[in-house]
């Protein structure tokens, strides 16, 4: 066995009914909470996938309340922001400082103010991940702050938070939890422990997503798709992603997409690009047999080569009437400037193969 590294949020309480510890469980770290949510509920509202400015305005106002923690409740919006100006506001200067790609990349000085999180949509994991992913319209990129310091003190999970979602959100945010398992399996930087979350993660997303998109009532398929995200965000968060999430970077930053309905359109076009990589170039890779039990998961074939978990996923984004990417703005004109991009992205170093940049547009092209 491989050395490796695992870390995530201090505490994971998980199952239907756990959001009403709330309370006693913040109290546990701060008197005065930040609030952070999403369209719905009170508090710093965030309606929005985050940007630079929106977490200065949050850190201000953190400041402004004397607040002693941040507490987290939406989709990955809201947990990023969250988690972001728990961070932003215990650290001096400003937030570009500390940002990947387009600032310093500055570690953080100090320990983040306490923050928990209480995720209301089944996607992202951002509850157990250790970045925050921020829009920077002005340079038209989306980049992470990143810090092991950053991970939420506590992760409160209640699948019942989930049962109101709109058909549509299961079903971007529910690929993306699906996608946040199968990258991490196949990436050069796997590990022991992210294998067996992922396959579970595979077997959960595969059998509950359609449940889940059919009737939002379904308090199995809701609890089956909130594990399946949280499974992905341990080991996204503890391996690495690739070829899908390379390009939401660059497309999340230009075009006005939500990153589980870009990842989505993505999918089944990066699983076929990868496979096809592999089979030209590095045929003996132990990729191709991950992408072989994949397959079989998915389809439930034992004899299923690894084209036919790309179909499968393919069919199950037709079924949940996925909207390719030219609804959100993208043509053939975009192309190279996104390849040229996700090729540099933090989230390709970890792709199971180098992808030309022909292969690279084909990913998008295909997927228009
Ligand atoms: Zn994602």
């Amino acid at each position: 066995m491989p050395p490796f590294e695992f870390a995530t949020a201090g505490r994971i309480v998980f199952g239907a009914g756990t959001f009403a510890q709330l309370d006693s469980i913040a109290s546990q770290f701060g008197s005065k909470p930040f609030l952070v949510t999403g369209k719905r509920g009170s508090g710093f509202h965030v309606t929005h996938e985050p940007t630079i400015d929106l977490i200065r305005e949050g850190v201000e106002a953190f400041r402004d309340g004397g607040c002693d923690m941040v507490i987290a409740i939406g989709g990955g919006s809201a947990i990023d922001a969250g988690k972001a100006i728990a961070a932003a506001a215990a650290n001096p200067g400003d937030l570009l400082e500390y940002l990947e790609v387009i600032g310093k990349g500055r570690p953080l000085d100090a320990v983040p103010y306490p923050f928990i999180a209480v995720p209301t949509t089944a996607g992202t994991g951002s509850e157990v991940t250790r970045n925050s992913v921020i829009g920077s319209p002005e340079h038209g990129v989306k980049v992470s702050l990143r810090s092991p310091l950053m991970l939420a003190r506590v992760a409160i999970i209640d699948p019942d938070l989930t049962r109101s979602l709109p058909p549509a959100v299961t079903a971007s945010t529910g690929l993306d939890a699906l996608t946040q398992v199968i990258e991490p399996y196949v990436c050069s930087r796997a590990n022991p422990m992210t294998d067996n979350f992922c396959l579970d993660g595979i077997r959960h997303a595969a059998a509950n997503l359609p449940r889940a998109y059919c009737n939002g009532d379904d308090g199995d398929a809701r609890n089956g798709m909130c594990w399946a995200s949280l499974l992905g965000g341990l080991a996204l968060a503890n391996a690495g992603l690739g070829v899908v999430h390379g390009f939401a970077a660059p497309i999340g930053g230009k075009f006005d997409a939500p990153h589980g309905a870009i990842c989505a359109a993505l999918l089944p076009a990066g699983m076929r690009a990868n496979i096809r990589a592999l089979r030209e170039r590095d045929p003996e890779s132990p990729a191709l047999d991950r992408y072989r039990a994949i397959a079989r998961i998915l389809t439930g074939d034992q004899n299923a080569i690894p084209e036919d978990g790309a179909q499968w996923v393919e069919g199950l984004t037709r079924q949940l009437a996925i909207l390719p990417l030219r609804a959100y703005g993208i043509c053939n004109r975009d192309l190279p400037e996104l390849a040229e991009k996700a090729a540099r992205a933090s989230s390709m170093k970890a792709n199971p193969v180098a992808l030309t940049p022909a292969e690279m547009t084909a990913v998008v092209e295909s997927s228009l």
